[in-house]
Formats: C-alpha cells, sequence, structure tokens
C-alpha cells in the first residue's frame, strides 16, 4: 500500500464527524416537536448543531433542520417570536430540511390557512396517510442516497400523520415515493423535504445526504 494512501486511510479510522464535517454548524428549529432526535443523530456524526429558538441564532449556521411536530404550532410560534420573516431570509441563502411538519412549512401551500415559510414549489396535504394510530414504517427506494452509501437498500421512513407532497413544480427533484405514484421525499436546489422521520430511525443517509448538500454546493 502506498504512502499516498495513508491520508484517506487515516480518516476512515477516526470518529465520524473528525476532518472536514466538523466545520459545519446546523442549526435545529427547537420552537415545537422531535428537534432533540435531529440533534442527537447529528451528534453522533459528529457534527456542531444549535437548537434555534430566535433570530440571532442563525447567525454563522451552515443549514437548518425544522423538525416534525405539529406545523401550525410551529409556524404560530415562530410568528410569535417574529422568526418567520428571518426564517425565510435564511432559507433564500442557506440548506433546510424540513421532515414532515417541517416538509408542510417549507411549502407554499399546504390547503390550510397556516402560516408557512413557503419557499419550496411544491404543495402538501396534511395528515394525508391517516391519524396518529395509524403511523406505519415501510422501506423506501430512494436512489439518490447513493452519493452517500453505494449500497442502495432501501431507507426504513417512519409516517406519523405524514403529509403527501401533493405537486410539485419543475424545479423539484423526486427522490422518493410510496405506493409507486405518491411523492414522499423531494430536492429542489439547497431544499429538502421529507414527509417521514429520519430522525427517527437508526438510518442517518439521510442526514448524511442533507451534510453533502452543504458541502457540495
Ligand atoms: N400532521 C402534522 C402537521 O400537519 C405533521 C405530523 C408530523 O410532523 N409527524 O403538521
Amino acid at each position: 500500500m502506498g504512502v499516498r494512501y495513508l491520508p484517506s486511510l487515516i480518516m476512515s479510522y477516526l470518529p465520524s464527524g473528525v476532518g472536514k464535517r466538523n466545520m459545519i454548524k446546523i442549526g435545529i428549529l427547537a420552537l415545537q416537536g422531535d428537534f432533540d432526535e435531529h440533534q442527537k443523530m447529528l451528534d453522533g456524526l459528529g457534527i456542531n448543531t444549535i437548537q434555534v429558538r430566535k433570530s440571532n441564532q442563525l447567525t454563522n449556521l451552515d443549514g437548518l433542520i425544522i423538525p416534525g411536530g405539529e406545523s401550525t404550532t410551529m409556524g404560530k410560534l415562530a410568528t410569535d417570536f417574529q422568526l418567520m420573516e428571518d426564517l425565510r431570509t435564511f432559507a433564500m441563502r442557506h440548506a433546510v430540511w424540513g421532515t414532515c411538519a417541517g416538509a408542510i412549512l417549507l411549502s407554499k401551500n399546504s390547503g390550510h390557512v397556516q402560516p408557512l415559510l413557503g419557499v419550496m414549489d411544491i404543495t402538501t396535504a396534511r395528515n394525508a396517510f391517516g391519524r396518529q394510530v395509524e403511523s406505519f414504517e415501510i422501506d423506501l427506494n430512494v436512489p439518490a442516497l447513493k452519493v452517500v452509501d453505494p449500497s442502495d437498500a432501501p431507507f426504513p421512513a417512519i409516517f406519523i400523520r405524514a403529509p403527501l407532497i401533493e405537486t410539485t413544480g419543475p424545479g423539484v427533484e423526486i427522490l422518493a415515493y410510496i405506493n409507486d405514484d405518491q411523492v414522499v421525499a423531494v430536492r429542489e436546489d439547497q431544499w429538502l423535504a421529507t414527509s417521514f422521520h429520519p430522525e427517527l430511525s437508526t438510518d442517518n443517509r439521510f442526514h448524511r445526504y442533507f451534510l453533502e448538500m452543504i458541502q457540495s454546493k
């Protein structure tokens, strides 16, 4: 084995996050919902994180995650805390990933009157897969995850009162379908939206995909 391979060999033996990745800092909107689970997932990847509750916590971030929870509550709290406009401004320049309620907040229309960031050219249909008791886990094919893991293994997707991504604009890339033709994961420029909750699984590939979006821009 030639010496020139040594640096990458060393990198592969270091704990995840040591090296380029630990330069990155990700905010997690922490008004309501399962922000702790996202933080734990990123902690496991060695990423610096901060729970965001105030506008000034958006400074010096490379990206933001809007967690699952209740989109109406999160939107109302963000409005009350005067965060909506700053979140929108942040989203125009940075990577943002919304899971479930977070995906609804990123969409331009949810079919309801509620505060939305409305940056993504998608419409969502809330609670399209039934109520809390009808929560389920299903394996999805997500070919885009091959950028972080060549195995192309199915992704264990957890749906809890999940929205369907009902319409997608021309600039939106569809990453995953359920039931053959129903859209549940999309990317548009620096934005990522998933109807389901990767943060509740033990599979960190979507988190790594989001980090890859940030690093490759
Ligand atoms: N049904 C919720 C909403 O409309 C989303 C549920 C979730 O995030 N798990 O906001």
